[in-house]
């Protein structure tokens, strides 16, 4: 059996970003699939259906509410999403 490692330097989690997607050719994209606390798949909720765990200016500007079906905290698609999404872009586009 062939075993591949992969060193990545240890200062900047960007470069080791950087380099993890540049060397297995990974998409910059985020899913948001999985639960970021316990890793179980996430699902669509109607946000009506939970409109008391939401704060009400965010209820007001959200459209995408998630929920863990085994932890089951929500989430929802909010302007720190736009920032993660134009982070991995710029961390895809870095010079290696
Ligand atoms: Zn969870």
């Amino acid at each position: 059996m062939k075993i591949r490692s992969l060193t990545v330097p240890r200062e900047s989690w960007e470069e080791q970003l950087a380099i993890i997607m540049s060397t297995f050719s990974l998409p910059a994209e985020l899913k948001l699939t999985i639960c970021p606390e316990c890793g179980a798949e996430l699902e669509h909720i109607n946000k009506e259906d939970i409109q008391d765990r939401i704060p009400y200016r965010t209820y007001e500007n959200i459209k995408t509410v998630t929920h863990c079906k085994s932890c089951e905290k929500i989430f929802w698609i909010g302007s720190h999403i736009e920032r993660m999404k134009k982070q991995l872009q710029r961390i895809q586009k870095t010079k290696l």
